[in-house]
């Protein structure tokens, strides 16, 4: 037996991308797409940076004010979507917002974004958990 629960592994996920975002500064480089991104609800005021090459995520850069989730939503994002391809990238989001709503997905394909999966249970807790996501999927998509 395992001396952890699944609950006690998401939490530990969490804070471990929390105190050590990856991919948590900005650039100063014209070549990536930037959004800003905030919440009505949490502290959550986020730049996002994509750079493209070709159909491939080259890089993925956030900064700003984030609380806990959207920190470790967001740090966990990066490090899935860099080196996929666009195609491949909408299907992890797709995923991944499927899981939050409690729809049909793939938790092999959302690697340590799993630990978002009891997010449902704290509805205020989805805007932050989603708010990276959206928003790497609307410079992505260019919505
Ligand atoms: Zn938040």
């Amino acid at each position: 037996m395992p001396s952890f629960n699944e609950e006690e592994l998401f939490k530990a996920i969490i804070l471990d991308h929390y105190k050590d975002p990856r991919h948590h500064q900005l650039v100063d480089d014209s070549g990536y797409k930037r959004i800003n991104m905030d919440s009505t609800t949490c502290i959550d005021n986020i730049d996002i940076q994509l750079l493209m090459d070709g159909d491939i995520i080259k890089d993925i850069r956030f900064d700003g004010e984030s609380c806990a989730i959207s920190t470790a939503s967001t740090s966990i994002m990066t490090e899935l979507l860099i080196g996929k391809t666009r195609e491949e990238a909408n299907e992890i989001i797709k995923n991944f917002n499927n899981m939050i709503f409690e729809k049909d997905y793939d938790p092999e394909i959302l690697e340590e974004a799993i630990a978002f999966k009891n997010t449902h249970k704290q509805a205020s807790r989805i805007k932050c958990a989603t708010i990276g996501w959206n928003g790497i999927d609307k410079l992505l998509n260019e919505k």
